[in-house]
């Protein structure tokens, strides 16, 4: 059985004004030992998710299953699962060993057993010289791994982060992304990691799913998502996405014609689409090659052009904005350029080229 399986899961808030559904008709399978993430903007339902898996909210509908055991009616502490929160209140008066004790004390487990467990997960966050220091006596960082110690020294079998790293500065939050991935291969159990940041989803988790307005958009390992969104909500929400809309003005072996308004074709490959139907064709800012010359008449590319709106330089890499003919903005990401001088300076006028199955 999958570790969690949301089967149909609503979760529709009433006031008195009004009833408002925050997460709806969510089917949802997430594997032992996973890294699993829920992902998308503030307010799309991430936490309601959470709260309903860790037995904090009772869905409005459908089930949740915990290792093949149905949830309904079983109270948080019942659930074979831990959840640490942005804000990790830990108690000032306590050393950081009793902090981490505190719930082993409650459950009455044995003072040796409990002196080793503590000791142990101290050791994998990395903490094992700290356990004698009070809680404001740490940095920011080590204060969020106390927490984590805490909900992992009760083993459960699956432990629910929500936006644990959202407080901490940019610089302690990638170290604590690298800490979080080792101490869940250590550890070996299922979490499921609450973010907004796209970012932080696609280099941590083993598969993530995007949701939102309440709804399930995609569920796939980040490369999936990244390479082939299944949404153009998708597509903008992981990255810069490019989109450009237009009609199909010809199908052929399995590639799409659009006219995007633009000087230039635009390809995409395509098993629906018919001549006369409207689409969105999107291409990722890495994909497209920027050029002065114009490509050649026979070349099978998508090609565009336009003029060079703003060039940034970046040090190991260059951004365009460029303007095409028909009025749209396409971003455009130049790598590793060998000489100091860019292809473009703005005001130039460009050609845009990629493959058609780099056309999402
Ligand atoms: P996220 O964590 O993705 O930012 P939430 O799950 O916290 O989103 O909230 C989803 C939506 O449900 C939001 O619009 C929020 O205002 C609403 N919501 C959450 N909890 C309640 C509640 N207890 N009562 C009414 N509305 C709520
Ligand atoms: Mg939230």
């Amino acid at each position: 059985a999958a570790a969690i399986d949301l089967r149909g899961v609503e979760k529709t808030f009433y006031s008195k004004a009004e009833t408002f559904s925050a997460v709806r008709s969510l089917d949802l399978a997430i594997q032992d030992g996973e890294f699993f993430s829920l992902l998308g903007p503030s307010g799309c339902g991430k936490t309601t998710t959470l709260r309903m898996i860790a037995g904090f909210e009772e869905p409005t509908a459908g089930e949740i299953l915990l290792h093949g055991q149905n949830m309904v009616g079983v109270p948080p502490y019942k659930r074979d699962v831990n959840t640490v929160f942005q804000s990790y209140a830990l108690f000032p008066h306590m050393t950081v060993a009793e902090n981490v004790s505190f719930g082993l004390e409650r459950k009455r487990v044995d003072k040796q057993e409990i002196r080793q467990r503590v000791g142990e997960m101290l050791e994998i966050v990395g903490l094992g010289e700290r356990g004698d220091r009070r809680p404001q006596q740490l940095s920011g960082g080590q204060q969020q791994r106390v927490a984590l110690a805490r909900a992992l020294v009760n083993r459960p079998r699956a432990l629910l982060l929500d936006e644990p790293l959202a407080a901490l500065d940019l610089k302690l939050r990638q170290a604590m992304q690298v800490e979080l991935k080792r101490i869940q291969r250590e550890v070996g159990i299922t979490f499921v990691f609450v973010t907004h940041d796209q970012g932080e989803a696609l280099t941590m988790s083993d598969r993530l799913v995007v949701m939102n307005g309440g709804l399930l958009e995609q569920v796939g390992t980040p490369h999936e998502l990244y390479e082939r969104p299944a949404t153009r909500f998708v597509a903008g929400f992981l990255g810069t996405s490019n989109i450009m809309e237009g009609k199909v003005t010809g199908v052929d072996r399995g590639i799409a014609v659009i006219d995007a308004g633009a000087d230039g074709r635009v390809l995409v490959p395509t098993d629906r689409s018919a001549v006369g139907d409207r689409i969105a064709v999107s291409v990722r800012p890495e994909k497209i090659v920027l050029s002065r010359d114009e490509p050649a008449a026979d070349d099978e590319r998508c090609a565009v052009t336009g003029t060079v709106a703003e060039m940034v330089y970046l040090g190991t890499s260059n951004t365009y904005e460029v303007r095409l003919n028909g009025g749209e903005m396409l971003t455009v990401l130049e790598q590793n350029h060998s000489t100091s001088e860019s292809t473009a300076q703005r005001g130039d006028t460009v050609w845009l080229t990629w493959r058609p199955q780099h056309s999402l």
